[in-house]
């Protein structure tokens, strides 16, 4: 089992970032998934936090963070 490690800080990481540069567009994943284990750039949890895309780039954050419990759809209580 490898570990990588944050490309800015050498700590451990927990995302990678991947690019697509026909399309604009930088994705975050959880480096656990399986299928996203190379290419890209490893970062800790903090630095993918905190990293911006460039100018005219999208960012989307696809990672299934634990702590983001907020965004889990409710289910309806009430339906019967
Ligand atoms: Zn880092």
């Amino acid at each position: 089992m490898f570990i990588s490690l944050c490309r800015s800080c050498g700590t451990p990481a927990a995302a990678l970032m991947s690019f697509s540069y026909d399309g604009a567009e930088v994705w975050l994943d959880d480096l656990s998934t399986p299928s996203q284990s190379e290419g890209g750039v490893a970062l800790c949890s903090q630095h993918a936090d905190t990293r911006t895309a460039p100018v005219g780039w999208t960012l989307t954050d696809r990672r299934r963070a634990s702590d983001r419990h907020l965004f889990i759809p409710l289910e309806p209580a009430n339906v019967a």
